[in-house]
């Protein structure tokens, strides 16, 4: 169903869109093929998922620069992923933005899921990596704490032997109907926060939750090319939901950390490469650093200080599946001047320096010896008076 239209175009406005029109072009869209308003057209559910994606993409200030820099392949697992499993997990993500329309986003045309079910929260962790992991990919292993179904009552929230009541206020239905102003809009009931029932005898190890808090290990693959602020949606990762909701997910914050060494930006790497006057003027190979490792580098003659070398395809990898090629190197000449010369070397470039017929500053000459002249000069002025 990955449709590969671009998600200003599914969405009908401009690449420099406020929040606020984004807003409103996916309201019109998703009102229009909302699925309660067209049963049993696929078509409009396709737009409808299509819509969402593309929202969930642009609504988001993170994710949005990253589609306009590299479009979808940037946000690939980044939420939407292959786009949402199905309409209800786009109720439970939006859901928000449709209070007071009149009709109740509970999903239509789909799968209806049971009665009180809730999906399980998304949780989200930082991930610290080096430089030379996002270089060559990296696997980390995770400690998760997170809701798990309680064992005692296998998630029910009910003591062993007793079964839930239904609910009183909203009898049984999860819903419950508010006047507000001119509109009668349908709310999750409060008492049961829609499940429709309630426990009445809690399990004592989850007092009535249905959840406890459990620490699992994941060891999760990190792919080569990943960059500081970009997320993975490990799906199905999150915690535990209700009364048979599916589970969150697991977002994954990567933060790569600076190098001692190399610069990056974007795809590309860069560094300082220090050159003596000789090694600039004459040539030289010179060996390097690479992320992959020592890398022999010609510097030709009449290198000038601030020459850039592109080694090309040695910066950082394209991430999977991402159109661009791997990046490239970028070594900038610094031409160093020596603080401090032996003898020999300051003779020869005092030569170099009349071959050039460039004025230099003379000898030094040492402190007493400028003293003697200082007095013998002053001597001679007054003898000649
Ligand atoms: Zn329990
Ligand atoms: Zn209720």
């Amino acid at each position: 169903m990955a449709s590969e239209r671009d998600y200003y175009d599914v969405l009908g406005v401009s690449r420099t869109a406020e929040q606020s029109e984004i807003k409103k072009a996916y309201r019109k869209l998703a009102l229009k093929y909302h699925p309660d308003r067209n049963p049993g057209d696929e078509d409009a559910i396709t737009r409808f998922k299509e819509a969402s994606e593309a929202f969930e993409i642009l609504s988001d200030a993170e994710k949005r620069a990253r589609y306009d820099r590299f479009g979808r392949e940037g946000v690939r697992g980044a939420g939407s992923g292959g786009g949402f499993n199905d309409v209800n997990d786009i109720f439970s993500a939006f859901g928000d933005l449709f209070e007071g329309f009149g009709f109740q986003f509970g999903g239509g045309g789909g799968s209806r899921r049971s009665r009180g079910a809730s999906r399980g929260e998304s949780l989200q962790q930082v991930v610290t990596i080096d430089l030379p992991e996002a270089y060559s990919g990296c696997s980390r292993e995770l400690r998760i704490s997170r809701r798990e179904p309680c064992s005692t009552c296998s998630g029910s929230g009910s003591a062993p032997g007793s079964e839930p009541v239904t609910c009183t206020t909203c009898k049984g239905r999860g819903q419950v109907v508010q006047s507000q102003g001119f509109f009668q809009v349908q709310r999750t009931c409060p008492y049961c926060r829609g499940e429709g029932r309630v426990v009445s005898n809690p399990c004592m190890d989850c007092e009535g939750a249905g959840r406890t808090m459990q620490e699992v290990v994941r060891e999760v693959s990190i792919p080569a090319g990943i960059d500081s602020g970009m997320q993975l949606c490990l799906r199905g990762e999150g915690e535990a939901g209700r009364n048979g909701g599916g589970r969150g997910d697991l977002y994954l914050e990567i933060e790569v950390r600076k190098h001692s060494l190399f610069q990056r930006d974007g795809h590309n790497l860069m560094y300082r490469l220090p050159l003596t006057y000789a090694q600039a003027a004459l040539g030289t190979e010179i060996e390097i650093p690479t992320l992959r490792g020592r890398e022999t580098l010609r510097v030709k003659p009449g290198t000038q200080p601030g020459e850039v070398s592109r080694l090309r395809g040695m910066g950082m990898p394209p991430l999977q599946g991402e159109r661009a090629g791997p990046g490239d190197l970028l070594v900038e000449m610094q031409v160093e001047v020596p603080k401090k010369l032996s003898e020999q070397q300051e003779d020869l470039l005092r030569q170099l320096a009349e071959l050039d017929h460039s004025s230099v500053l003379p000898h030094q000459k040492s402190f007493f010896e400028q003293v003697r002249e200082f007095f013998s000069g002053h001597d001679s002025e007054k003898e000649s008076e």
